[in-house]
Protein backbone atom coordinates (compact mmCIF):
# COMPACT_ATOMS: atom_id res chain seq x y z
CA UNK A 1 0.00 0.00 0.00
CA UNK A 2 0.89 3.25 -0.94
CA UNK A 3 1.98 6.17 1.63
CA UNK A 4 -0.24 8.94 1.67
CA UNK A 5 1.16 12.08 0.98
CA UNK A 6 0.60 15.23 3.30
CA UNK A 7 2.01 17.68 0.62
CA UNK A 8 -1.02 18.62 -0.39
CA UNK A 9 -2.13 21.65 1.94
CA UNK A 10 -5.20 23.38 1.62
CA UNK A 11 -6.53 26.68 3.46
CA UNK A 12 -9.56 26.45 5.36
CA UNK A 13 -12.01 29.21 6.63
CA UNK A 14 -10.84 31.49 9.21
CA UNK A 15 -13.92 30.92 11.53
CA UNK A 16 -12.87 26.74 11.96
CA UNK A 17 -11.59 25.86 15.56
CA UNK A 18 -11.16 22.41 17.24
CA UNK A 19 -14.73 21.63 18.91
CA UNK A 20 -12.67 20.27 22.09
CA UNK A 21 -9.45 22.83 22.25
CA UNK A 22 -10.90 25.35 20.38
CA UNK A 23 -7.44 25.69 18.62
CA UNK A 24 -7.77 27.52 15.60
CA UNK A 25 -7.99 25.26 12.63
CA UNK A 26 -7.15 27.19 9.36
CA UNK A 27 -5.33 24.61 6.68
CA UNK A 28 -5.57 20.97 6.59
CA UNK A 29 -3.69 18.80 4.46
CA UNK A 30 -4.33 14.84 2.98
CA UNK A 31 -3.27 12.12 1.16
CA UNK A 32 -5.73 12.61 -1.54
CA UNK A 33 -4.74 15.60 -3.00
CA UNK A 34 -7.86 16.92 -2.97
CA UNK A 35 -10.17 19.33 -0.64
CA UNK A 36 -11.50 18.35 2.00
CA UNK A 37 -14.96 17.75 1.94
CA UNK A 38 -18.22 17.10 4.54
CA UNK A 39 -17.40 13.87 5.63
CA UNK A 40 -13.92 14.01 5.45
CA UNK A 41 -12.08 12.70 8.75
CA UNK A 42 -9.34 14.93 10.30
CA UNK A 43 -7.38 15.52 13.36
CA UNK A 44 -6.70 18.50 15.74
CA UNK A 45 -2.83 19.61 15.26
CA UNK A 46 -2.96 20.76 18.71
CA UNK A 47 -5.23 18.37 20.78
CA UNK A 48 -5.04 15.24 18.66
CA UNK A 49 -8.72 14.64 18.72
CA UNK A 50 -10.88 12.96 15.63
CA UNK A 51 -13.02 15.12 13.80
CA UNK A 52 -15.33 15.47 10.45
CA UNK A 53 -15.77 17.88 8.47
CA UNK A 54 -19.33 18.74 8.48
CA UNK A 55 -21.46 20.07 5.55
CA UNK A 56 -22.26 23.78 7.15
CA UNK A 57 -19.24 25.86 6.63
CA UNK A 58 -20.07 28.10 9.33
CA UNK A 59 -19.21 25.13 11.79
CA UNK A 60 -16.66 23.36 9.88
CA UNK A 61 -15.52 20.40 11.97
CA UNK A 62 -16.71 18.59 14.34
CA UNK A 63 -15.93 15.90 16.55
CA UNK A 64 -16.08 12.19 15.56
CA UNK A 65 -18.57 9.91 17.75
CA UNK A 66 -17.41 6.96 18.98
CA UNK A 67 -19.76 4.84 16.73
CA UNK A 68 -17.97 6.84 13.71
CA UNK A 69 -14.71 5.69 15.20
CA UNK A 70 -15.78 2.01 15.35
CA UNK A 71 -17.38 1.81 12.08
CA UNK A 72 -13.97 3.28 10.57
CA UNK A 73 -12.58 0.96 8.03
CA UNK A 74 -9.33 -0.32 9.86
CA UNK A 75 -6.75 1.06 7.69
CA UNK A 76 -8.65 4.44 7.67
CA UNK A 77 -8.94 3.84 11.61
CA UNK A 78 -4.87 3.02 12.06
CA UNK A 79 -3.92 6.00 9.69
CA UNK A 80 -6.11 8.10 12.07
CA UNK A 81 -4.29 6.44 15.25
CA UNK A 82 -0.96 7.12 13.51
CA UNK A 83 -1.66 10.55 12.75
CA UNK A 84 -2.59 11.59 16.50
CA UNK A 85 0.14 9.30 17.95
CA UNK A 86 2.56 11.92 15.49
CA UNK A 87 0.52 14.77 16.75
CA UNK A 88 0.92 13.67 20.45
CA UNK A 89 4.89 13.17 20.31
CA UNK A 90 5.41 16.72 18.32
CA UNK A 91 3.73 18.00 21.08
CA UNK A 92 5.76 16.53 23.77
CA UNK A 93 8.79 17.36 21.85
CA UNK A 94 7.77 21.29 21.49
CA UNK A 95 6.80 21.10 25.40
CA UNK A 96 3.22 20.96 24.78
CA UNK A 97 2.43 18.28 27.06
CA UNK A 98 -0.11 15.10 26.77
CA UNK A 99 -3.58 16.90 25.11
CA UNK A 100 -6.67 15.63 27.51
CA UNK A 101 -8.39 12.28 26.09
CA UNK A 102 -11.29 13.50 26.90
CA UNK A 103 -14.15 12.69 24.35
CA UNK A 104 -18.01 14.28 24.47
ZN1 LIG B 1 -8.14 20.28 19.38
Amino acid sequence: MREPSYDNRFKLADSNRCPRCHYKLDGASGGTGAPPKAGDYSVCIMCAAMLVFTPEAAKGLRLMTEEEQLDLPGDARAELHRVQRAVILTNLKLGKGVPDREQP
